[in-house]
């Protein structure tokens, strides 16, 4: 299996991008989003602008999407919870959004002098400059509109514009953020908004691996990816990109790269793209594994076994914004009876357990049981549909390693699985192995 540095889906893109060109100017605009750790100090940032300068220079117009300086978010959402502790949410989330949206904003202005300073015009737009629209979800906003014609008068005129990320802003003119990771999707939205024949998502990491390569150092870089299999694996836990970010590039058909910001302009650098199924020239059956530590078990155990009760039962959570997955219903000891199983974020886990107790009632149960150190591990692959014997593979080689599977589901082209959180490194590796993924 060659999983390496393939030339071809490159050339398709190089293509794509003769081809537009030919469609005139309006055509050359490409977005450039540089993640934490790309910008996490000044020298860092002059490396940005060195490789934003070079692609300038190819004859591009850029608008450049930056995160918070890395570890800035993390304080000044710590700082945001101390001060506020206590406050209810409607008292709290615009405030706390005030204060986190602000880590943004120091790094569009010093690129911009990163770049000013090596010769290159830029700019800096905040978010509510430009504006970037968003919903008034305080913390966990989407963006809902972004109003580009100043914006691209400016950077048509050669001046690099740099745009936090991250930052929306309501209609009654009130500051938001996207929830974390977000500016990948502010990069995504910018790129879209700007007809912009690309998208680069400059990162830590050179591309999208077949797995977290901080779990093994088999993974390897995938040449290109589909919008699919990426949506599931980032809303599996690959925190790579966010979930809303390539939900938006698929539906906008925004053509998205993935790469490494750690290298000097002119390096070979071809990273990941992210495309539709039809333009990948190697297909797997399994793309990747993905894992999230972030959930959580509740059992409901005696569940009274009526019409309804499941509706009731999943009704309330969904009233309350709890994400559950991976539901499962099975008989339980006591005679006409069943235990109710299901997942949610682990944050999430405590209120989902208070809402039960409290419509303890109505839904009619014995016992509640949390089980919060449990985590999903995924395998990924748009071959899954048209190849029997994948989930085969997954159960038995996690049988192997002695790993008990507490819950699975499926969707078209994933497998997943619920097991004890101590498990996870092991469980992913052994899969990653068993599809054949690892490299040398
Ligand atoms: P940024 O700050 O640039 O937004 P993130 O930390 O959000 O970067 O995302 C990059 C990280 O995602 C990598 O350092 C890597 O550990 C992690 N990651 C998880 N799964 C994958 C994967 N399948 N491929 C590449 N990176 C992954
Ligand atoms: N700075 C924000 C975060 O850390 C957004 C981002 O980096 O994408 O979550
Ligand atoms: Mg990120």
């Amino acid at each position: 299996m060659n999983l390496g540095i393939d030339a071809k889906p490159y050339l398709l893109l190089l293509r794509r991008e003769h081809n537009s060109r030919l469609f005139g100017k309006l055509m050359s605009r490409v977005v450039m989003k540089f993640g934490g750790t790309s910008v996490g100090d000044v020298e860092r940032i002059a490396r940005v602008a060195r490789l934003v300068a070079h692609e300038r220079a190819q004859g591009n117009n850029i608008a450049v999407v930056v995160s918070a300086m890395s570890g800035e978010t993390n304080r000044l959402v710590e700082m945001a919870n101390a001060a506020g502790a206590g406050l209810a949410e409607d008292q709290f989330n615009d405030e706390y959004d005030v204060v986190v949206a602000s880590g943004e904003q120091v790094t569009t202005g010093l690129l911009a002098l990163a770049l000013r300073k090596i010769g290159v015009p830029a700019r800096s737009w905040q978010g509510w400059q430009i504006p970037i629209s968003s919903s008034d979800a305080h913390s966990v906003a989407r963006i809902a509109a972004i109003n580009s014609p100043q914006l691209n008068t400016s950077i048509d005129g050669g001046t690099v514009a740099i745009i936090p990320g991250f930052q929306g802003m309501t209609e009654d003119e009130r500051l938001t953020t996207l929830g974390r990771g977000g500016s990948d999707t502010s990069a995504v939205a910018v790129a879209a908004a700007l007809g912009a024949k690309r998208c680069d998502i400059y990162t830590d990491v050179d591309g999208v691996y077949t797995t977290d390569p901080r779990i093994t150092s088999k993974a390897q870089r995938l040449a290109q990816i589909s919008y699919e299999e990426m949506l599931e694996m980032a809303s599996l836990g690959a925190k790579v990109l966010q979930t809303r970010s390539v939900e938006l590039a698929m539906a906008k058909k925004v053509p998205v790269r993935v790469l490494s910001s750690f290298l000097e302009p002119g390096e070979p650098n071809p990273g990941t793209i992210v495309c539709d199924e039809e333009e990948i020239v190697e297909k797997q059956i399994v793309s990747g594994i993905a894992y999230s530590r972030d959930e959580a078990k509740l059992s409901l155990i005696g569940v009274e076994d009526h019409p309804g009760v499941a509706a009731i039962i999943f009704g309330t959570l969904a009233d309350a914004n709890i994400n559950v997955d991976m539901i499962v219903q099975a008989p339980s000891r006591t005679e006409g009876a069943v235990n109710m199983t299901f997942t949610m974020p682990e944050r999430e886990a405590d209120r989902a357990k208070e809402l039960m107790n409290a419509s303890k009632a109505e839904i009619g149960f014995q016992n509640i049981i949390v089980k919060k150190d449990v985590s999903k591990v995924s395998v990924i692959g748009v071959g899954m549909r048209s190849h029997v014997g994948v989930a085969k593979i997954m159960f038995e080689a996690l049988s192997k390693k002695g790993i008990n599977i507490e819950n699975i589901s499926t969707s078209e082209i994933k497998i997943s699985v619920l097991i004890d959180a101590s498990y996870t490194e092991l469980a992913v590796r052994a899969l990653h192995t068993a599809y054949g993924l690892d490299g040398e």
